[in-house]
């Protein structure tokens, strides 16, 4: 069966490289290595090499691969950087964070939702992932006790830039983050020592970021 995923994975990994989504050597080595069927539930494990977001169970869905190249590919990681994400879902996108970053780095993410951060902690670790932390809360607010963050990736939509977000990030920091109210857009958001420098990327669609700073 691993055989038939590896092939599976290596196609869809292949069509993301030639179509621009994946451009790094770190992104692509992740996202070939990282095994996409064990972060969905059983009955969508035939589905996981398809470049499309798949239920993972209360009304949330393991974002498209294609997205999750993207918002990779956005957030320059490097090794050893300390990562907040916000919406572990089923813990894939942490898990490729996780592999770029490293032994010396640190993944943190937050899901507002107990049953999912145990699916994430359990998919996490059948793919034998041990630095990422789960943790069940409002991500919104950041995570303050480990801050400040290298990188902050939030894979849900807000209506604005939630401001605790902004400020647990480190001066040099990059948070990427889908915002809007109706429409939405992918922002880069680059902190620098006297200015914050906000980009929008491209439209996309997200499940809304529910909390204090969200909806
Ligand atoms: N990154 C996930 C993955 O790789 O499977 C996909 C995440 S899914 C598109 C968005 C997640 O954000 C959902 O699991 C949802 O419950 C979560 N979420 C929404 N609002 C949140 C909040 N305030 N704090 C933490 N998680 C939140």
């Amino acid at each position: 069966m691993e055989v038939k995923f590896k092939e599976e994975r290596d196609k869809l990994v292949r069509h993301l490289k030639k179509i621009g989504y994946i451009k790094s050597e770190r992104v692509e080595d992740a996202m070939l290595n990282v095994q996409r069927h064990l972060f969905v539930p059983f009955d969508e494990i035939k589905y996981a090499y398809e470049d499309r977001p798949l239920p993972i169970g209360a009304g949330q869905t393991i974002s498209a691969p294609h997205m999750v190249a993207i918002m990779t590919e956005y957030l320059k990681l490097k090794k050893g950087d300390k990562v907040l994400e916000i919406g572990a879902g089923s813990g894939y996108q942490a898990a490729i964070i996780s592999r770029i970053v490293g032994e010396g780095g640190k993944v943190i993410s937050i899901e507002r939702i107990e049953g999912l951060a145990d699916f994430a902690r359990e998919n996490l670790k059948r793919a034998g992932i041990k630095d990422v932390e789960v943790m069940r809360g409002d991500g919104s607010l950041g995570f303050e006790p480990e801050a400040p963050y290298d990188k902050i990736c939030v894979t849900c939509a807000a209506p604005d830039i939630p401001e605790p977000l902004v400020g647990q990030l480190r001066v040099g920091g990059r948070m990427v983050i889908p915002v809007g109210r109706h429409a939405q857009e992918l922002y880069l958001l680059d902190k620098g020592e006297d200015q914050i420098v906000k980009r929008k990327v491209g439209g996309v669609i997200f499940v809304p970021l529910i909390g204090r700073y969200g909806f």
